[in-house]
């Protein structure tokens, strides 16, 4: 049976996606801008669509509705032409460039300026409040397929949570923290307040006996981090469960 997903379930989960997606595109501008089209090398500045584009079709790769929205108006405040894209996966509005709005001279440490991760069931507020309307997939010469390869490659090679490396965080750039190995990872609460370390699901995992202390047999530490949360909650039931019925066979304290 599986369990049907709530909208809150929901809206994580493609809040994860959009992270993940912002995170690879951000990385990839730090690390091998040459490899990118030419209209993401300065991501997310100028890269609405082709960014909505990958976003869309990472979450069509998940089985998740998505289509790009896109506004055209005249900026009320300059006066100048404003076009804008995002992603619609109904009944949520998902945008990872919004940050390209934020004012001159802010999105600093201290004051982070717009979310560089925008998932929510209104449209993004720096789009005036204008309808959006449907738009097509950006143009693709190529390039986009290959970033779209990189992007998939990166996000199945995720270890699980718990078998993450934890990173010196190094540095803040474009709403997020650079890590000591290289890669980013978006943090919108960013205050004057620093993480020293941050788990990164970009590095390769970690074994779990670095993960636990071991103490003993190491391939049973292993075995045991595999389980689920679930499972191991069942089998230390049953081994107390097994305590409790034969009390003889407690162990002394040391
Ligand atoms: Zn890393």
């Amino acid at each position: 049976m599986t369990i049907p997903e709530t909208p809150a379930d929901r809206k994580a989960d493609l809040t994860r996606t959009a992270t993940l997606v912002r995170e690879a595109l951000l990385h990839a501008r730090l690390h091998h801008r040459d490899t990118l089209p030419a209209n993401l090398q300065h991501f997310p500045h100028g890269a609405g669509e082709p960014a909505s584009t990958l976003l869309a079709w990472t979450l069509r790769a998940q089985d998740r509705p998505a289509e790009l929205v896109t506004v055209q108006t005249l900026d009320s405040r300059t006066g100048q032409p404003f076009t804008h894209t995002w992603v619609h996966s109904a009944p949520f509005h998902l945008d990872v460039t919004g940050d390209q709005f934020t004012p001159e001279g802010r999105g600093t440490r201290r004051q982070p300026g717009l979310t560089g991760v925008y998932v929510a069931r209104l449209p993004p507020p720096w789009t005036q409040g204008f309808l959006p309307n449907a738009t097509s997939d950006a143009p693709d010469d190529g390039g986009l397929q290959r970033a779209f390869e990189r992007i998939t490659a990166w996000l199945e090679a995720i270890p699980a949570p718990r078998f993450q490396a934890r990173q010196k965080v190094v540095d803040y750039w474009q709403g997020a923290d650079v890590l000591a190995c290289g890669h980013v990872r978006h943090n919108p609460h960013k205050t004057g307040y620093q993480p020293r370390a941050r788990p990164c699901h970009f590095c390769e995992a970690q074994a779990a006996r670095r993960t636990y202390r071991a103490t003993g047999d190491t391939a049973a530490l292993d075995w045991f981090a595999t389980l689920t949360d679930e499972a191991r909650g069942t089998l230390i039931a049953d081994l107390h469960a097994q305590r409790l019925s034969s009390p003889d066979e407690e162990l002394a304290p040391s």
